[in-house]
Order: C-alpha cells, then structure tokens, then sequence
C-alpha cells in the first residue's frame, strides 16, 4: 500500500486571530525531544518544574496546580466537571461565546445557572453581581470570563471577587486569553478555580489547559456527594499523578509538556511584567493605527491581547481575511454570533505581539481597504502606531 499524502508542507503564518498564536522555534524545537515514559523519573522532573512555573505565571502559590490534556475547553469542563454536582446552583457571566459555553458546560453538570447577562461587548458590572447574588444566595459559585475573546472585552475581576467571596461563593475564571499576556493574579485576587489554554497568550500549541484550584475549592472537591461525571477529567484522580503517589491515570501528553515547558521558561525570562508592558504598548499602537483608518473598536475596555473591531460599512469582510492571508501570510480572526461578518478579531497574543506585526497588518490593510473603496488617509495608519512606538 502506498499513500497519496505527500511531505507536511504548512505554511508559515503570522497569527493574529483569537488564536492559537505564533509559536517560538524554540517551543517546537522542545517537542521534539525524544519521547519518554509518562512515569519515567526525569519526566516527574519535567511535570514538577511545570508546575513551579506555572503557579509563578498564574502568581499562586496553589498546590492544585497543574497541566489538564487537551485545550482551553477541557480545562473549563476540569473547573465545572470538579466543583459542580446534580443539584448545585452556580452563577455564570454571560456576554459572549465563552460565557454561553461556560453556560452550557455547567448545565451538563446537572447544575441549576442563573445568569447575569450583558451585551456582547460590555464588561460585567459589579452591581449586576451583587444583584444576582441577593437572588441566589445559594450558589456554590459564580464563573466569568476574564478576557472574553468573542468580544476583546477585559472584565475587571477584583471587586467582583470580594462580593462572591463575602457571600460564601467560590470565584471561577476563565483566563485563556489573558494568562502571559495581562496581569492574572490568582491569589491576589483569590480566584478558586481557574484555567487557561497555551495556544493563547503563552505562544505554544494548542493541546494542555493549566488549571490552578485555591484550598477552598480542594475542599469543595473533597465534600462532593457524587462522583465527578467525568472520568478523565476527574481531579481527586489525576491529583495523585501530579501529587507524591505518581499514580498512573492516563498518558499525559509527554511533548506537549516539553513545549509549554518552554513556553513558560520565555514567559519567565521575559518577565511578567515585561511581558504585560510589551502587550499594551502593541495593543496601544495598533489601536491608533487602527483608529487613525477610521476603524472603531467594540469594546470600552478593551483586552490588550485582542483587539476587536467594527468591519466598515460597505466592507467584503471575507475578502479582506482571505487577502491578509493569501497575500500576506496574516490570519485574523472573524466575527462570532451577533458580530458574524461585523467584526474583525486581531490577536495581539505571546510571541505574535510584536512591532512588527503591528506595522505589517496596518500596511497591508491600509492596502486591502484602499482598494475596496474606502477612503483612508494614506500612510496615517502607520504614522500614527509609529509614534506610539516612538514615544
Ligand atoms: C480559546 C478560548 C477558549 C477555548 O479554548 P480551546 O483551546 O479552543 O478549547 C475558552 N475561553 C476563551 C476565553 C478562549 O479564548
């Protein structure tokens, strides 16, 4: 038998869509390592060295830290899955996609969901939060997105975190799209549970979801009634792999912890808060070349990680992206739910944050849009990032 696939030949892109991000050479040179057993001593090395620089990136000093298999999705089923049972009642934030997901992932928990809705765009009010709190003084917990990358909308979470604290709740976040990009605070800001992606912000393959859980939501965990509904996400199992005993559960995913091994050694040497500088001042430049071609965003407080904007009117959404990335290499995201065709999605994530990527994407859309017939003043785009950098 012969097959007709031939050599991989992907191109190379540069990743400005919601994700994943550009991945360094260095995190691919890492998963190629050779492969060793998932019980190997030098691999319980690797997984502990792991977990060290992930409670330093998520700023925690939790010991139920660790690297979930599989995506950002599995790291928020991790979450629910863990702290819910048939009967709970939990609180979840809703404006945008991630939101609804959480939404529904609660709800196959068996959990009743109350929810506190705002348009898509907007941040979650404090006042809505305690509002919903009075009714449902009974929930186990309240989930919210902290960097909904549906909308680039950056939800403040500190203020929430003591109203749900104050009533008892536990604080469940989704930080995909923030964690190695802007500040999350895990402690400081006493989240119980939260999870994240490396295909985002930490500039590695899509494949591990960290999850750190507080005390508190151990101790949730270990009052459970019921067994977790889900057998491979079940964290009173997989603790003991990642905990003293290294009792075997499931493979992990041996290079994938290779890469984000690396990932998280750049995010370090970089330095958090060089990092977060080098995403807002990125996101500050873009934006005022965005801004300087008439583009509008739709958040008021927008990520500095993803930038989302209203596609001009009169504008071929689909011909714009497909141009960026046939003639430029650049993927950019689309619009999703009520913004399918009005928005455009512009990652700013990792390794992709970079001068740049700032100035090629305004050249090349400066290019796009012209020639679709919208009147932009020529070369203002660039001027304007230019002196964001300059300054
Ligand atoms: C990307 C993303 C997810 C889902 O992650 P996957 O890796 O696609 O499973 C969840 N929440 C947010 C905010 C995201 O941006």
């Amino acid at each position: 038998m012969t097959t007709s696939a031939g050599q991989l030949t992907p191109s190379e892109r540069i990743l400005m869509g919601p994700g994943p991000s550009d991945v360094p050479a260095r995190v691919l040179e890492a998963m190629s390592a050779p492969t060793v057993g998932h019980l190997d001593p030098e691999y319980l090395i690797i997984m502990n060295e792991v977990r060290d620089m992930l409670q330093q990136v998520l700023q925690t000093k939790n010991q139920m830290t660790m690297a979930m298999s599989g995506t950002g999705s599995a790291g928020m089923e991790t979450c629910f899955v863990n702290l819910l049972e048939p009967g709970d009642e939990a609180i979840v934030c809703l404006n945008g996609v991630f939101g609804g997901r959480m939404k529904d992932v609660a709800e196959r928990c068996g959990a009743t969901v109350h929810t506190i809705e705002t348009d898509w765009g907007n941040v979650i009010e404090s006042q809505a939060v305690a509002d919903a709190i009075k009714a449902h003084p009974n929930a186990k917990l309240l989930a919210i997105v902290h960097a909904e990358t549906s909308t680039g909308a950056h939800q403040p979470l500190e203020e929430i975190s003591k109203l749900v604290h104050d009533a008892g709740m536990l604080l469940l976040v989704d930080a995909v799209t923030s964690v190695g990009g802007l500040d999350v605070r895990v402690d400081d800001w006493q989240i119980d549970a939260l999870y994240t992606g490396t295909q985002k912000c930490l500039s590695c393959p899509p494949g591990l979801a960290p999850v750190t859980f507080s005390d508190a939501a151990v101790q949730a965990m270990d009052k459970r009634k019921t067994k977790v509904q889900s057998w491979y996400l079940d964290l009173s199992m997989i603790r003991n792999y990642w905990g003293q005993e290294r009792s075997y559960h499931h493979t992990a995913p041996i290079n994938m912890t290779y890469g984000l091994r690396e990932a998280l050694r750049i995010v370090l040497d970089e330095g958090l808060e060089n990092r977060i500088a080098r995403h807002k001042r990125n996101h500050l430049a873009l934006r005022a070349g965005l801004e300087a071609m008439g583009l509008n965003y739709i958040p008021e407080h927008s990520l500095t990680s993803l930038n989302a904007v209203h596609v001009p009117d009169g504008v071929d959404d689909a011909n714009v992206r497909s141009r960026l990335l046939n003639e430029y290499g650049i993927e950019i995201g689309a619009g999703l739910g009520p913004f399918k065709g009005k928005a455009w999605r512009i990652g700013l994530m990792g390794s992709a944050s970079s001068q740049r990527n700032v100035m090629l994407l305004l050249g090349a859309l400066e290019t796009i849009l012209t020639d679709q017939g919208v009147s932009v003043d020529s070369g203002a785009a660039l001027k304007a990032a230019g002196a964001v950098f300059a300054s």
